[in-house]
Formats: C-alpha cells, structure tokens, sequence
C-alpha cells in the first residue's frame, strides 16, 4: 500500500528539501503536486482541498523556523498534517463498561468481520488478558456462522452457538447473559453484512445495537474498496453511533485513499487495521507511523 502514493510524494519532496528559499510560487507547485497524488492514491476529494489548504496555509509562514531550511520545514508540515488527518494519536479500544464488555461488528458482506472478530478476540486474550466470548448473529448464512465457530476453536476461545433463522437480538441478549454466569470480560458479537447498504440490514444492525448498548461498535471495511469504503463508512456512521473503524486488507495493493479519508469523513478514528487473513493480522493503527510510511 502507499507504493504509488510514497513515489508520488518523495519526489515532490525532495525538490522541496533541496530549496534554501521557498517563494509562494514553489510552494503552489508543490501543493499542486501533492494534491494530484492524493487524488491519484482514491482519497477522498473534500478531504485534499482541506489537506492542501492546511498545509499551504501553514507552510507560507515557515521561513521563521530556524532549525530546518523553508523546504524541510513544508515537509514537516506535510508529515503532521498527515498525521492529524488520521487522527492524531492511536485510539484504543474503550472496555469501560460493567463486564462483559460487549463489541459489535458492522460491515459489508466480505469486508472482513468475522475474520475481525476472530483477530479481535486473539488481541484481547493476548495483550490485554481478558477472557473473550464470540457470538455471531449473521442468521442468514450458515457458512458464515460455522466460520466464527472453526476460528473461536482454532483459536481455543469460548463461543456462544447460534443458528440460522434465529432471530439476531435474542442471540446477543442470550450470549450476553451466558458470558455474564461465565465471567467472561468481552463480548464479540459479529453481524450479517450485505453486499450493498440495504434498509433492512441498517435496521437489523440498529436493533441490535439498541438491544446491546455495546461499549464499542466497530465498522469494519475493506481499504481495496477506495472511495467506496469512504462512503459505505459514512452511511453507516449516520446512522449508528460508531466508536471506531477498523481498516482490512491493507496488507493488499489499495493505494491508501481509505485510511487517509476515513477518519475525516466520519469523524470516527481507525482503531485497527487488518494486515492479513490470518488469526495475527491485525495491528493497532497508529496514524504517526502510517503517515511516515506514506512519505516513504
Ligand atoms: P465478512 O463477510 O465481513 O465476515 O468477511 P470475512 O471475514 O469472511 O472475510 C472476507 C475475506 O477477506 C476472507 O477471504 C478473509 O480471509 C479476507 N480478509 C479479511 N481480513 C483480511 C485482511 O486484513 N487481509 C487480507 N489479505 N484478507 C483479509
């Protein structure tokens, strides 16, 4: 990911680097530049036109900061803005609720969730101790339901039965009361996804999320999807309080538009992102490091 983007970028930099002086003049063609990579990289176009506004506005006043030449000193205003635009700091998940935690998953058919919930649930075990339990409401497909069974016995983490044509809010509310006599300190409730944003699966997903009251609930969407993951994100973000977005498949040859638009457009940070198909592909986001990879 960022291939493009980075060889885009460093161009525009190192001319930007090698300048002693920067007119208004260099920096518009510089801006210029920038704006077409991002563009060219699928972010999201209000996202640029503030982007480069940001950084224009700041970089003309930069000839006053001594420790770096004009040139250096637009880079670094690059790399920070970069950096707010993706929300600044990592954002961790919030377990903050009387026990058992509970997170739910919203997304796409094939964004990624159930493999999420799995990948969540091996995090949560490893690095924070706590003891997990999966449920998934998906009532429509069977595959996708014995898909989170196989994962939570790979993985050897308890996993609250369900089956198709059950009805999704019983599921949770059953699985929320079994994890509550067994202790268990999250609960991972995975959901059904479409293959488009359809009335029926918003109003499936509000229900549930009435029903649970969950502490997080978590977008999950696929960062090949480009501008299409940006919108799919904002519809259901207005129309579920999110706490966050977990980004799949940056491992693969996105070009990056996603995780730099996704934050600004729903105002939701990226909690996660999903770097494999496997149970350990998931990592913390952190929006500094991201922004250092984007400059290459
Ligand atoms: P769901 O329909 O949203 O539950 O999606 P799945 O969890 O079934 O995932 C759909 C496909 O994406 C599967 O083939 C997964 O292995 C794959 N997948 C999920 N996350 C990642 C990721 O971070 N990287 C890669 N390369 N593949 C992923």
């Amino acid at each position: 990911m960022f291939d493009n983007l980075s060889q885009r970028l460093s161009g525009v930099i190192k001319t930007l680097r090698g300048q002693a002086r920067l007119t208004e003049a260099n920096i518009q063609d510089a801006m210029r530049e920038v704006r077409m990579a991002l563009l060219e990289a699928d972010v999201a176009l209000p996202v640029v036109k503030d982007f480069i506004a940001k950084v224009r506005e700041r970089s003309l006043g930069q000839e006053v900061m001594s420790s770096l030449t004009p040139g250096q000193a637009v880079v670094q205003v690059v790399y920070q803005e970069l950096t707010l635009l993706m929300g600044d700091h990592n954002a961790t998940l919030n377990l903050a609720a009387r026990p058992p935690a509970v997170i739910l998953l919203a997304g796409l058919q094939g964004a990624g969730k159930t493999t999420t919930a799995g990948k969540l649930a091996k995090f949560l075990r490893e690095q924070m101790k706590k003891k997990v339990l999966l449920t998934s409401c998906d009532v429509y497909r069977p595959a996708a339901i014995e898909q989170l069974r196989t994962l939570a016995q790979q993985l050897e983490t308890d996993f609250f039965p369900s089956e198709v044509g059950q009805q999704p809010e019983k599921i949770a509310l059953d699985a929320l009361d079994f994890a509550r006599k067994h202790f268990h300190d999250v609960v991972i409730v995975d959901t059904a996804g479409r293959l488009g944003i359809d009335e029926a699966m918003m109003d499936e997903i509000k229900r549930l999320h009435a029903a649970l009251d969950p502490i997080e609930t978590l977008f999950v969407v696929d960062a090949m999807q480009g501008q299409d993951a940006v919108n799919t994100a904002k519809a259901f973000s207005d129309a579920l309080p999110l706490t966050g977005v977990i980004l799949t498949k940056l491992d693969g040859d996105s070009r990056g538009g996603a995780a730099l638009s996704v934050r600004q457009v729903t105002g939701k940070p990226i909690k996660f992102v999903g770097v494999g198909e496997k149970v350990a592909g998931l990592e913390p986001f952190y929006p500094d490091r991201m922004a250092s990879r984007v400059l290459g």
